[in-house]
């Protein structure tokens, strides 16, 4: 389902930032649309997990939650229209995705710094995975957890100024923000149009930058999280958290977060949309002369009504019992399986009382 991005550039967990490095330039060579045999969609993936693997950051980010870092597989909330708090996520390849994948490749063949790429000023968005059980899932939940994350600086706001300082034209770039850069590539030089390194496209500069952040207005820090969790959700469904990611450059807007819902196999209930299945067993007597028999359900102990002459593998509806709708709050039903269980050791009374039956 998720990517496994050390796979896709081929390289072990424990490695370096040169292998990495290496490892993607030799895919990005190989796979190069531009190039005969070229493959977009291999030159796009071996780019996607050298962003992430080569940021100490994001690295860290799709380390600790596993293969969930997983941007081009949100799909989220999928069926589950109508409920706002399902985004359907993903935002698949935006352009700030272009400007990453030639940003990569400048960085390769121009040996020229940062290769002019032009990151949208907007925070990483981040995916963690949440665990909840079938109760949880059936009834709603509230679920709170702690997140390490990039977050504004608190000291200056996100922006970076130490508070009280004034701000001043840009020197390096005369305040337009943007510097003209050459680029030599294997198909030519180009000129571009980047950054100020300096002033990093604001075009003034502060007096003093912020001490705590040391001027990039983002520090590392623990963030705590409550989400309300639907009853009815799904296991696979998103929920997105707006600007609940990491914090944006400069005080832009944060990253969105998206809680893919992980939903624990339960060992009574089976879920099926938003209905539940499970068993009950009977007696041979209670199958042939009916009862009431007491079964469990996520309510409780609910009274069911077995029908005379029942037959193993019957389904009993009770009505209502099973698992929330999103949209109404109805809930859908619960359905038992009957399994008539065949006595294995009889009395000699109960034997002969039986073949007298015949049936
Ligand atoms: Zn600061
Ligand atoms: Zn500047």
């Amino acid at each position: 389902m998720s990517k496994d991005y050390y796979k896709i550039l081929g390289v072990a967990k424990s490695a370096s930032s040169d292998e990495i490095r290496a490892a993607f330039r030799k895919q990005a060579h190989q796979h190069h649309p531009d190039k005969q045999g070229g493959n977009t969609e291999k030159f796009k993936e071996a780019n996607e997990a050298f962003q992430v693997l080569s940021d100490p950051q994001k690295r860290a980010q799709y380390d600790q939650f596993g293969s969930t870092f997983d941007q081009a597989g949100m799909g989220g909330g999928a069926g589950a229209g109508g409920f706002s708090g399902f985004g359907g996520g993903a935002q698949g390849f935006d352009f700030s995705d272009l400007g990453d994948i030639f940003g990569g490749f400048g960085d390769i063949f121009g040996g020229g710094g940062r290769g002019g790429a032009r990151r949208a000023a907007r925070g990483t968005d981040i995916q963690v995975d949440l665990q909840i059980d079938l109760k949880e899932a059936v009834f709603g939940t509230e679920k709170t957890f702690k997140l390490y994350k990039d977050s504004a600086c608190d000291v200056c706001g996100g922006n970076g100024v130490e508070p009280g300082s004034k701000m001043h034209k840009c020197k390096e770039c005369g305040g337009k923000g943007q510097v003209q850069q050459v680029q030599r590539t294997v198909f030519g030089a180009f000129q571009s149009m980047a950054d100020c390194p300096i002033c990093e496209g604001n075009g003034e500069v502060p007096e003093k930058k912020c001490k705590q952040c040391g001027g990039r207005g983002i520090i590392k820090k623990q963030d705590e999280i409550t989400v309300k969790i639907p009853a009815g959700i799904d296991d696979g469904e998103s929920i997105r958290l707006t600007s609940r990611g990491e914090a944006g450059p400069k005080g832009s807007r944060a990253g969105d977060l998206y809680l893919r819902v992980r939903v624990k196999k339960d060992s009574r209930f089976r879920r099926e949309n938003f209905d539940l299945y499970t068993k009950k067993n009977i007696s041979f007597t209670e199958a042939a002369l009916g009862a009431t028999v007491e079964v469990e359900s996520l309510d409780g102990l609910l009274k069911m009504v077995i029908p005379e002459g029942v037959q193993s593998g019957q389904l009993i509806r009770l009505k209502s019992k099973g698992v929330t709708h999103l949209r109404d709050s109805s809930r859908g039903d619960l359905y038992i399986e009957v399994i008539v269980t065949t006595p294995t050791k009889l009395s000699k009374k109960q034997r002969e009382l039986l073949k007298e039956l015949g049936v």
